[in-house]
């Protein structure tokens, strides 16, 4: 598009973030044919969004789906424009000006904690702060020392909890495997993790763990499994649970019997247990928690614990730079067609994925939401005003010496990282230094489709 002069025929589009609802829409725009350009802007020199910056690092196969994602841009309809903010780099105003038409795909950023006392203390850190500290984000920030780490306690009944306490117990050469960055592989190398207790606020029968994703347990070498057979009996009388629900609690049933032996580690589950204070002077040194399950008294339990990561979900803010109103479960739009703070659609506005949903579902999830978002786009399209810009946005933003990350840019880190994977015996190793990143990507001459 850099030497190209549209027609007033033309349609552009801008997609904003490169995580999968982005590139989902990117690629139900691209097959629609409707569109001479369409570039997608990324914050961060890499794409993916979560699948690269959330998906645990011990699950390859999940991240397997950004081939998919890379097709959109080989097929070269596509633009990728790494390493540009948008909100600081340029403004939305400016955007509406250059494309016909954009649609958000930021997600939802913004780490929630429980609100007990000490949430606050060193060693009580976020899932977001955790996962992106692990999953080699460069904005991460630093996560407490793993290595004087020995009890940690894993708040939450969703899979991200299940990540973060398996992460935690896994063995050398799994984490060995992964594509963490040499850094944090080294600081889980370190760690002398004992004990992992896993609090959950409800019942064995009702989290919200995916079965296939609780059963990795089961198979994790010399990890001792801890269940309450009382709080396992106590779900059995809960009705109408689902399938998946009722698939963990008889995992968890079989967890009662086992007989593991001597195992280095273990991991504890806690059902109907509400943390209510988080102790220690000046780190962590433990969980003040209540439990109580249905049928037998409530009783105060004390966890000790050097660590404790919330992962209660993350809180649904949106861009604040928006004049868009925001609800708990996301941007105010209508399958996609974004509305005003007053209700009325925004013409050329629209909105996918984690942005529009709130924080919730599969990558699958969102190549549905993408798809409707894109289908409302196309229906709108005829009618909606022309930029007024024609200047390639690239220039502009290069003029203002921002160091855009192209995809071929993009390739050329992925080599990095698969040179640093080697170095150690993994298919690829993140590189998370933001400098690095884009210095890798413009190692080269750029190539702009
Ligand atoms: C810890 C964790 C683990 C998960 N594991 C799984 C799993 O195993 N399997 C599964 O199916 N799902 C998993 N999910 C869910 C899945 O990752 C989400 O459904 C999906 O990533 C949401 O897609 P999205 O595109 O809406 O948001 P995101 O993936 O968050 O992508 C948003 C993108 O926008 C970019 N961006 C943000 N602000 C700006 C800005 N101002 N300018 C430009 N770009 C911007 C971000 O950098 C990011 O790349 C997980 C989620 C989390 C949090």
């Amino acid at each position: 598009m850099n030497d190209h002069q549209p027609q007033d025929h033309d349609r552009t589009l801008a997609i904003l973030g490169a995580g999968p609802a982005g590139l989902y829409a990117a690629r139900a725009a691209a097959a629609s044919g409707r569109f001479t350009g369409i570039d997608v802007i990324e914050a961060l020199p890499a794409p993916y969004g979560l699948v690269r910056y959330g998906v645990a690092p011990d699950h390859p196969e999940t991240k397997r789906v950004t081939k998919v994602f890379d097709r959109v841009f080989d097929s070269g309809h596509v633009r990728f424009l790494g390493n540009v903010t948008v909100g600081r780099d340029i403004t939305h105003s400016a955007l509406m000006g250059h494309y016909d038409a954009v649609v958000y795909a930021t997600g939802v950023s913004g780490d929630r904690r429980l609100s007990v006392p000490g949430a606050d203390l060193p060693g009580s850190v976020s899932s977001a702060d955790f996962v992106s500290w692990y999953s080699g984000h460069p904005d991460a920030k630093l996560c407490p020392p793993l290595s004087s780490v020995r009890k940690a306690v894993v708040v939450g009944g969703g899979n991200v909890a299940l990540d973060v306490a398996r992460l935690l117990v896994s063995p050398h050469e799994v984490l060995r495997a992964t594509d963490m960055p040499d850094d944090v592989l080294d600081a889980f190398l370190a760690a002398e993790v004992r004990e992992v207790h896993v609090v959950v606020r409800k019942g064995p029968g009702e989290t919200r763990y995916s079965p296939v994703v609780l059963r990795e347990f089961a198979e994790l070498p010399d990890v001792a499994l801890k269940v309450d057979r009382r709080d396992v009996e106590a779900a059995e009388t809960t009705a109408g649970i689902s399938r998946a629900s009722q698939d963990n609690l008889e995992m968890f049933r079989s967890w009662c019997d086992r007989r593991d032996g001597v195992s280095v580690r273990s991991v504890q589950f806690h059902f109907w247990t509400n943390p209510t204070q988080i102790i220690g002077k000046s780190e962590v040194q433990g969980v003040h928690a209540f439990a109580n399950p249905p049928g037998w008294a409530a009783q105060e339990l004390k966890i000790p614990a050097d660590l404790v990561v919330h992962c209660v979900g993350f809180s649904a803010t949106g861009p604040d730079w928006l004049p868009i109103s925001t609800t708990p479960g996301g941007l105010e739009s209508l399958q996609g067609r974004v509305r005003s703070s007053d209700g009325k659609q925004m013409p050329g506005v629209y909105v996918t994925g984690w942005l529009k949903r709130g924080p919730s579902g599969t990558i699958a999830t969102n190549r549905t939401d993408a798809e409707e978002t894109v289908a409302c786009l196309l229906e709108d399209l005829e009618g909606l005003r022309r930029r007024a810009q024609r200047k390639d946005v690239l220039d502009v933003l290069t003029a203002a010496g921002i160091a855009v990350v192209s995809w071929s840019g993009w390739r050329a880190i992925q080599d990095d990282e698969r040179a640093a994977g080697q170095r150690r015996g993994a298919v690829t190793a993140k590189l998370s230094n933001r400098d690095l990143m884009v210095a890798a990507a413009h190692s080269g001459p750029a190539e702009w489709p």
